[in-house]
């Protein structure tokens, strides 16, 4: 069985067992870890076959939002699309304008620190009260620690989407 590429309809190659960087999530530190990738065997274009995606979305900004350097605009942009918040329930939630969202969103205005522990807060009591689970990990240790410096990257085990790792390169 294969097959056809998306992009220009040639034959397909099934790899398994592959660490995909998964940029199309609009994070760039995301890898997903014992995936199926399909390589065109005429273009090269890679598609991953992403089991349980919502699940997968859901841990990856689950370990963006517990992760210990300052958040970027494409990360608190994951968290509130992760929430399924639109840009004004998202401004009404953080007492904030909508145009700051924006702000921060396209990294055009920097995040300051407090609302960067109020975007993390939020967003895991929305995902607690929702699911009424409460997460394993020490939420208010990690938003203690967060301080300036190399941002991990965040690996998913796509088999078993329910633990998250972080590396970062020495
Ligand atoms: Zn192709």
């Amino acid at each position: 069985m294969y097959f056809n590429c998306d992009i220009c309809g040639g034959q397909t190659e099934i790899l398994l067992g592959q660490t995909y960087h998964y940029k199309e999530s609009g994070l760039d530190n995301v890898y997903l870890e014992n995936i199926e990738v399909r390589v065109c065997k005429q273009c090269n274009e890679k598609s991953p076959v992403i089991p349980r995606i919502m699940q997968v979305h859901k841990l990856m900004a689950l370990a963006v939002a517990l992760s210990d350097t300052p958040l970027i605009g494409a990360e608190t942009r994951f968290l509130r699309t992760e929430l399924g918040y639109k840009v004004k329930d998202w401004a009404k939630l953080l007492k904030i304008s909508e145009s700051t969202v924006v702000r921060w969103e396209s990294s055009s205005q920097a995040i300051g620190a407090q609302s960067d522990a109020l975007m993390r807060l939020c967003f895991i009591q929305t995902i607690q009260e929702r699911d009424s689970h409460l997460f394993a990990e020490s939420v208010i240790k990690r938003i203690a620690a967060i301080k300036e410096g190399q941002k991990p990257n965040i690996y998913i085990n796509v088999s078993d989407p329910t633990s998250y790792r972080y590396f970062k390169a020495a």
